[in-house]
């Protein structure tokens, strides 16, 4: 079998774009993946794939690690970013394009499953029906009211857990947006209401997490890691790319945290391992690829730490992951957007299965679920004007 092309297409996702890689072979066996990026870089993704078109064509997808290295190692001096996810799109379609042909799923090819069942949690959790409840077909959340009915919602649809973000509920809603990197007291209290709110809302059996993402520097972050041990979370998580301010916050807090979404590869895990900065590593396989992913998970679990997919894009994400999820022994739980555009399952041409806050791992060939190309080309991505200013945002 060869490589006959590769391709990257882009979606529009309501207010960023997903982004897929097509595989196809001279024996007609496609392979999909996906490795959508935060909203700013899809062109830069498009022209890695580009870049990397001629080293694969005429090759045999099958050797699936070797191509994998020599895409690394041609790009090997841009490390990580944008060059990562795109050897992680090309990655993961070859894959499925090697499962298709042996007739057998993704993680099997990796010796799995460990399990068939993954237990999910409902991410950005009032977040996105906070920004763009008109983009879900939400209705708007004015009050903490609305934030304790969304609580309800959780529990009435069966998941175990839910993640939000600093949710401001409003006329208009907003979130917590700090470009100065400072706490205020005012953040404090907003937050305490929101966390407060759900709490008393979901009860004592659905976890809770909250995202800082990127917003504090470690004294803020220590701040706010203290004022949430009230709620008694599943973790606190934020994004740091120094491994010494991470252990400073993991040691002054009691609540478990958890950080890594935007770290590429098992090197630059391992400062934050070898540190046991983290209680759970947060790993984007849709970013790193299956086998770099299964290579950061094996790096955790010599170091006792737990992994969670990041997982906030169309449900092939959602897909790659589990296989991912099936395929590790240290997994904590996998992350999935409740919330989305309307179109967003009829990428896939089978649905997915979540029910009491389990996906069931799907048993069809490849990932379990082709992308339906038709309905991706009906909504091309055209670029929204400053992606910045689609968010409702508070703070400086
Ligand atoms: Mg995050």
């Amino acid at each position: 079998m060869k490589i006959t092309n590769v391709e990257a297409l882009l979606c529009d996702g309501g207010w960023w774009p997903w982004i897929f890689i097509k595989v196809q072979t001279d024996e007609g066996i496609v392979g999909y993946g996906e490795c959508s990026d935060n909203r700013v870089n899809p062109y830069g993704i498009l022209g890695c794939v580009e870049d990397l078109k001629p080293l694969l064509v005429g090759s045999d997808p099958f050797a699936v690690e070797a191509l994998y290295w020599q895409m690394f190692r041609l790009t090997r001096p841009n490390l990580g970013g944008v060059v990562q996810k795109a050897i992680a799109g090309i990655e993961i379609a070859l894959w499925d394009i090697k499962a298709k042909a042996l007739g057998v799923t993704v993680s099997e090819l990796f010796g799995g499953p460990i399990r068939d069942k993954i237990r999910v949690y409902w991410s950005h959790c009032g977040t996105y029906r906070a920004l763009y409840p008109d983009m879900v077909g939400s209705m708007p959340l004015r009050s903490l009211g609305d934030i304790a009915e969304l609580g309800a919602e959780v529990v009435e649809r069966g998941y175990t857990a839910l993640k939000t973000n600093m949710v401001v509920p409003g006329e208009p809603a907003s979130t917590i947006w700090s470009a100065d990197g400072n706490v205020t007291t005012e953040t404090c209290r907003s937050i305490e209401k929101l966390l407060g709110t759900f709490r008393d809302a979901v009860g004592d059996t659905v976890d809770i997490a909250l995202d800082l993402n990127f917003n504090f520097r470690a004294d803020g972050n220590i701040r706010i890691a203290r004022l949430v041990e009230q709620f008694d979370l599943m973790w606190l998580e934020l994004d740091c790319y120094d491994p010494v301010a991470l252990l400073q916050v993991k040691n002054a807090a009691r609540t478990p945290i958890c950080s890594g979404e935007s770290l590429y590869t098992m090197r630059q895990y391992k400062p934050f391992l070898d540190a046991h900065a983290v209680d759970v590593a947060m790993v984007d396989v849709a970013w790193n690829g299956l086998s770099e992913s299964r290579r950061i998970a094996a790096l955790a679990d010599i170091c006792e730490t737990p992994v969670a997919p990041h997982n906030y894009y169309s449900h092939l994400s959602t897909l790659l992951s589990a296989h991912f999820c099936a395929a590790v022994p240290n997994l904590k739980i996998l992350e999935v957007d409740v919330d989305s555009v309307p179109w967003r399952d009829d990428l896939l041409t089978e649905p997915l299965e979540i029910k009491d806050g389990y996906l069931t791992l799907p048993k069809k060939p490849g990932l379990g679920a082709d992308l339906n190309e038709a309905e991706v080309r009906k909504r091309p991505w055209v670029p929204k004007a400053d992606p910045l200013k689609l968010r409702r945002v508070r703070g400086a």
